[in-house]
């Protein structure tokens, strides 16, 4: 595992050098969902403390399982409504919010757990049907409404790219998500800074387009079974 993470470093160094930026601008998360706690285990003795799941109950199954060291669990799954609670307990951040309802159902939970919760908003920019994601054309009503929910810190916005080879297409998708970041900070939603986009296969563009934060799973941990 330390020669893969090794070689996504240097991926990312990479990207960065050919885009002019800062490998320092770009956070890695690693994406443990599926893996066993035994691989987590090994990634931790790497010195990774931050860790992507896209459920909630394995969030806290990691979460109770790892609870004597010192990490963080982020959520970057859809999430439905009733998990609200689990979020609100185990998760460090959600990348995933989508949709007011999941909002409204965190900020009751959040309140009684006294806590505040760091969200990128989950924008819809891939062509396909099956994707989860707030439509484009919603975000800055969203985002206005959110105003009213004072445990949900926006941070920024996360996407998925269409799934195909397509790198044309690929890049579309992110090149989207960085207009609607700037958009946003535009109408003053200046808290909305951050792009958590690209994954194992496709990171490159990502931080090619501007990508603050990238998830990488099956580059680091090896093929998902
Ligand atoms: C699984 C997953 C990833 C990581 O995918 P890899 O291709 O394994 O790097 C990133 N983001 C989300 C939302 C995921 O569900």
């Amino acid at each position: 595992m330390q020669s893969r993470l090794h070689s996504i470093e240097q991926r990312i160094e990479q990207a960065c050098r050919q885009a002019g930026r800062s490998a320092s601008e770009v956070r890695l998360l690693p994406v443990s969902k599926t893996f066993s706690h035994e691989r987590v285990q090994q990634a931790i003795d790497l010195g990774l403390t931050r860790f992507g799941e896209n459920r909630a109950q394995d969030l806290r199954d990691r979460f109770e399982h790892f609870q004597d060291q010192d990490l963080q669990w982020v959520m970057i799954g859809h999430a439905q409504t009733n998990k609200a609670k689990d979020i609100a307990r185990y998760a460090s951040e959600l990348q995933s919010l989508d949709r007011l309802a999941l909002a409204e159902s965190l900020q009751a939970r959040l309140t009684l757990e006294q806590r505040q919760l760091p969200v990128f908003i989950q924008v819809k920019t891939a062509q396909e049907d099956s994707k989860f994601g707030l439509p484009p054309e919603q975000l800055l009503s969203f985002l206005t409404q959110l105003k009213n929910l004072d445990t949900l810190q926006p941070v920024g916005l996360m996407t998925m790219a269409t799934q195909t080879d397509d790198q044309t297409e690929v890049r579309r998708c992110f090149a989207q998500l960085r207009q609607l970041r700037d958009q946003a900070l535009e109408a003053g939603f200046d808290t909305v800074q951050r792009l958590s986009m690209g994954m194992s296969g496709d990171f490159e563009l990502a931080i090619a387009e501007g990508a603050t934060d990238i998830r990488v799973g099956s580059a680091l941990f090896g093929e998902r079974g």
